[in-house]
């Protein structure tokens, strides 16, 4: 290819939304006066200047294959308008501008077996990270602990049972994107990692591995004279840090990789700052393919925080109002010595609020 035709990089983040947003959502951008919900998984928005849009949302998994984005764009064409956006928990949404075609698009989605919901007080769908199909450190597979899950929360998406909305995480590694949700199922590492020394030399570049962890546990070692590195166990807290810089630092394993189930967090609570998410159960088996510990446990914890929490409390509100002693009481969630943080570090190096500290 000639020069002259090459394409011109863009590299400034991605395209402008506004092409691609409904000719009414376009007229009364910044003009919207309220919305409603008129049943769930539909939302309404009213104009200062009268017009009204209805969005209609489906879920959907992350991981799209052709097939079914043909599907969705092609009941898109014929029962919306012909407009469709993804939202940031990959649900799809179809914008439309004429309320009679809101229930033939719902009914021509749900014949394909789709599922309409996750709006106001329900379940949304689970936001999952990348796991194995795009990411180079997980130790679990994300999607799978999500289709599991909402194979059984279905009906909390479908309906608004919760005293307020709900976002359950996932987290394949232990130290990157994932867990910012009311319940985050997070991967945790339980041993140190493992270091096929014969590799280091060849895959590693051992400063960036030595500098990446936290803890300042690794160094470089001479092993049957060649180099490589040695953990200092004691200090290793198993965050798995090295092992994206160096895969010999062998981390995941079937056995010692759990799954840890956290609450509460910055998107967890609707009247105070934020926080962090605590720990509530540790070292619960990653158990493929149907992780059925892991689902018990969120299950048992949405079932407490429907019966006990008042209406428009998120789950770090009710655990606040309720206090630790009492959710761990009523979740029936054994508290052990994993759940209390004693790492000293943390007091230096992490800010614990969003105020800036001068
Ligand atoms: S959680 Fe970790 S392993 Fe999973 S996609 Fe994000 S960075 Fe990758
Ligand atoms: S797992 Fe984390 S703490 Fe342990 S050696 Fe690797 S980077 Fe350091």
């Amino acid at each position: 290819m000639a020069m002259a035709d090459m394409r011109e990089p863009i590299e400034s983040g991605c395209p402008d939304g506004f092409q691609y947003m409904h000719p009414a959502m376009r007229k009364n951008f910044g003009m919207w006066k309220y919305h409603e919900d008129p049943q769930p998984g539909v939302l309404k928005h009213v104009s200062k200047t009268g017009d009204v849009v209805y969005t209609v949302k489906a879920g959907t998994q992350r991981i799209l294959d052709v097939y079914t984005i043909r599907k969705l764009t092609a009941i898109g064409d014929k029962f919306a308008d012909g407009y469709i956006r993804f939202t940031i928990r990959s649900n799809i949404e179809y914008t439309v501008s004429d309320e009679a075609k809101v229930q033939p698009l719902i009914k021509a989605l749900e014949d394909e077996g789709f599922v309409v919901g996750g709006t106001r007080n329900s379940v949304a769908m689970i936001s999952h990270t990348q796991g194995w199909l795009h990411c180079d450190i997980p130790g679990t597979d994300a999607s799978g602990v999500v289709k599991s899950m909402m194979d059984e929360l279905i009906d909390e998406f479908k309906q608004w049972n919760m005293p307020n909305r709900v976002h359950i995480t996932t987290s394949c590694c232990q130290i990157n994107c994932g867990g910012q949700g009311d319940i985050a199922i997070n991967i945790q590492h339980t041993k140190p990692p493992k270091i096929a020394h014969d590799l280091v030399a060849n895959v590693c570049e051992r400063p960036t591995v030595v500098a990446r962890c936290p803890v300042a546990a690794i160094r470089p070692a001479m092993v049957n004279g060649k180099p490589s590195l040695e953990v200092d166990e004691k200090k290793c807290i198993c965050c798995g840090a090295c092992f994206p810089p160096c895969p010999p630092m062998q981390i995941n394993d079937p056995e010692h990789s759990k799954l840890a189930i956290w609450v509460g967090g910055n998107h967890s609570n609707a009247r105070s700052k934020p926080s962090f998410q605590k720990l509530v159960a540790a070292g619960v088996p990653n158990n493929p393919p149907r992780w059925p510990e892991a689902t018990a446990i969120v299950k048992r914890i949405l079932k407490e925080y429907k019966e006990g929490a008042k209406d428009w409390e998120r789950i770090n509100d009710w655990i606040d109002r309720i206090g630790w002693p009492r959710f761990f009481e009523v979740t029936g969630l054994p508290f052990t010595k994993y759940h209390i943080d004693n790492w000293r570090g943390a007091r230096n190096s992490l800010n614990a609020s969003t105020h800036i500290r001068f």
